[in-house]
């Protein structure tokens, strides 16, 4: 087999077992990369050199029996908001264009220190904020099943790199889809934990009380074991959960019979693409084939997610991105006869058109007088959603549902109408919203040949159910398998 033909972990056990090296594999994700990469852009940075280095330096560890985990020496790549020590992190925006963190995110340092080669960053939406990765001050990245396509976002070039073997697997975030959505436009598996289940240490805030770090990988075995490496308490995150559940890969083959799955009603009706709804209930049908019970229900508050969301996020960005002002990091303008100009000038020269939006959205609603009427109105509808999803899941093990009402729009497409963009994230918000599990599977395509996907969503803390879930369903679908040549 090829090493691009392999999932993480197949490769990880090629490499253990001596059939390949760490640098061997790095060449042919490099090989990829020149094939490819001038196409789709899905990296900002590449470290080649620095690569070498490190899988040189891994394979040593291999050799002597020092390093024997299931990822040691497969190449890894990262969203571009999380900090690594010494290599260029940019949000993919100007503010940050020459900012070079003197410290590591703690789930990117948990999978080197297992042994992950790190070998760039990926690109994506300025700050996470965006569903196309169009907003990076950096040039948008292609979706690699029909570059003419956007990849999804925010963690797009993640996404689009691991679906074109331009990495074996890639960290994302998701604030409010970010790593779910951009996984079902291109084809490759995509989770976000339950929240506080990854150390947000050197993430990059968007939304503080939303984000989370999550994998995109080939498959759902790969997911199951770099969430093993990840999933972990860190006391340098205050809202970090201890959990003692992190065997996920030995839960994959419990199988599902008896699991109730639930779809809500509300997902299904208008606004949901035909191309999108015929292959996720075909997916529904497999599950229960496989031994679950399907059934629709009625899911409340559908209508609201949306509008609270998005209060919410802008209202934490705007007191998140303050610490961005020409003083602490990146960049500062030139030319300002004052302190206030030159606050004034780097934040308007600094970031971009839909970050400013988002900051004077998020300042808006939380100025004295709107405080009640929107911010806090929109923290009532977040506590009114989770209690809708705790009264779900005491009839339902896990939610199925699509990932995105259509599969990925054509590049240019999709800026000029933000509320129309907003309303697109409608699958994915209310599990940030309540802090609850989500993967999305890749479960066909469109007319086009462009990927579907199917999301799970599961109560808190119950990510092996939708491993588990989302495995039987992998198993009966069979291989999806990388694009192999970018259209
Ligand atoms: N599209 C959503 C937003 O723009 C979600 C982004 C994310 O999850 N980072 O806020």
């Amino acid at each position: 087999m090829r090493p691009m033909d392999m999932t993480a972990v197949e490769l990880g056990t090629a490499i253990r077992e001596r059939e390949i090296t760490a640098p061997e594999a790095l060449q042919a994700v490099f090989a990829e990369i020149d094939r490819k990469e001038e196409r789709l852009h899905c990296y900002i940075t590449l470290d080649r050199e620095g690569a070498v280095r490190r899988a040189e330096a891994v394979q040593k560890k291999i050799d002597a029996g020092e390093l024997t985990g299931p990822l040691a020496g497969v190449p890894l790549a990262v969203k571009d908001n999380l900090c690594t020590a010494g290599m260029l992190t940019t949000c993919a925006s100007r503010i940050l264009g020459n900012f070079v963190p003197s410290y590591t995110a703690e789930a990117v340092r948990r999978l080197e220190e297992g042994g992950m080669v790190l070998i760039g960053k990926t690109n994506m939406d300025e700050f996470a904020m965006g569903s196309t990765t169009e907003t990076s001050a950096y040039g948008p990245t292609g979706n690699p099943w029909n570059a003419a396509h956007v990849p999804g976002g925010s963690s797009g070039g993640s996404a689009a790199a691991v679906a074109a073997g331009e990495c074996f697997l890639a960290l994302g975030s998701d604030t409010g889809g970010s790593v779910r959505q951009p996984a079902s436009f291109c084809g490759v598996v995509g989770m976000k934990p339950t929240y506080g289940s990854i150390s947000r240490y050197g993430l990059i805030a968007y939304g503080s009380s939303l984000d989370q770090i999550g994998p995109l990988c080939r498959d759902v075995r790969d997911c199951a074991a770099v969430l093993e490496q990840i999933v972990c308490h860190d006391t340098k995150d205050a809202t970090s959960v201890k959990r003692n559940d992190t065997d996920f890969t030995a839960a994959l083959a419990e199988g599902i019979a008896g699991m109730r799955i639930g779809i809500p009603r509300d997902y299904m009706t208008e606004g949901l693409c035909e191309e999108v709804r015929e292959p996720v209930l075909a997916a529904a049908e497999v599950l229960r084939e496989k031994g679950a019970s399907v059934e629709p229900f009625d899911l409340g508050l559908v209508e609201y997610a949306v509008p609270a969301y998005y209060t919410i996020a802008a209202a934490e960005a705007s007191s998140n991105l303050e610490r961005f002002d020409g003083v602490k990091y990146g960049y500062r303008a030139g030319d300002c006869t004052g302190l206030h100009e030159m606050y004034r000038k780097t934040r308007s020269e600094g970031f971009g058109e839909e970050v400013k939006r988002r900051i004077m959205l998020g300042s808006f609603v939380l100025s004295s007088g709107y405080y009640d009427a929107y911010y806090l109105k929109a923290l009532r509808v977040r506590t009114l959603i989770r209690e809708a999803f705790d009264e779900a899941f005491a009839s339902y093990d896990i939610i199925l549902a699509p990932a995105a009402p259509t599969t990925a729009p054509m590049r240019g497409k999709s800026l000029q109408d933000p509320i129309r963009m907003y309303l697109g994230d409608i699958y994915t918000i209310s599990a940030n919203l309540a802090g609850l599990p989500g993967i999305s599977v890749p479960c066909g395509r469109d007319g086009k040949g462009l990927p579907v996907g199917m999301q799970l969503i599961g109560d808190r803390f119950s990510e092996k159910k939708l491993l588990r879930a989302a495995y039987a369903y992998e198993s009966a679908r069979g291989a999806f398998g990388i694009c192999e040549e970018v259209r």
